[in-house]
């Protein structure tokens, strides 16, 4: 093995180990001026609620596979719990009940709607039974709850 196929190794490497790294580094840019702990947090829901639609952006468009989008977004969803419990400390219990009954409104029309789908070809929304894209046409994976009929 020569010298060159070393060096192409050891580049190959660096590429791949900075692949991994960056993302990591990623982080939002801390605000210059002071701010109070609530605005921070406030500030911080805001950027997890833009990161979380970037990442279903990335997903529709095919920038991301199935298993990472997955696994980005649940994190987000974390990281965005975690700063509603601390936001929820500046709270008054009236503001919290509210909340709960909003969340558990919204639970309830999330577990009556079917989940989206997106046309594997072009990314446009495609109906929860439909066989083929109404936009190009590409035949759809069924779903798995299909109803024999
Ligand atoms: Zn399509």
């Amino acid at each position: 093995m020569g010298i060159g196929t070393i060096l192409i190794g050891i580049a190959l490497l660096v590429v791949v180990a900075a692949l991994v790294v960056a993302p990591l580094l990623e982080k939002p840019q801390p605000a210059n001026e002071p701010l109070s702990a609530r605005e921070t947090l406030e500030i911080e829901h805001q950027s997890v609620l833009r990161a979380i639609r970037e990442i279903d952006l990335d997903y529709r468009t095919h920038k991301l596979s199935e298993a990472d989008y997955k696994d980005l977004r649940r994190k987000q969803v974390e990281h965005g719990a975690d700063i509603l419990r601390a936001l929820d400390a500046f709270k008054s219990d009236e503001q919290i009940d509210e909340e709960i009954e909003a969340q558990v409104a919204a639970l309830r029309s999330t577990n009556t709607m079917k989940v989206e789908r997106f046309c594997t070809q072009c990314g446009k929304p495609v109906k929860e039974n439909d066989r083929f894209c109404a936009q190009c046409g590409a035949t759809l994976e069924p779903t798995h709850e299909e109803t024999p009929s």
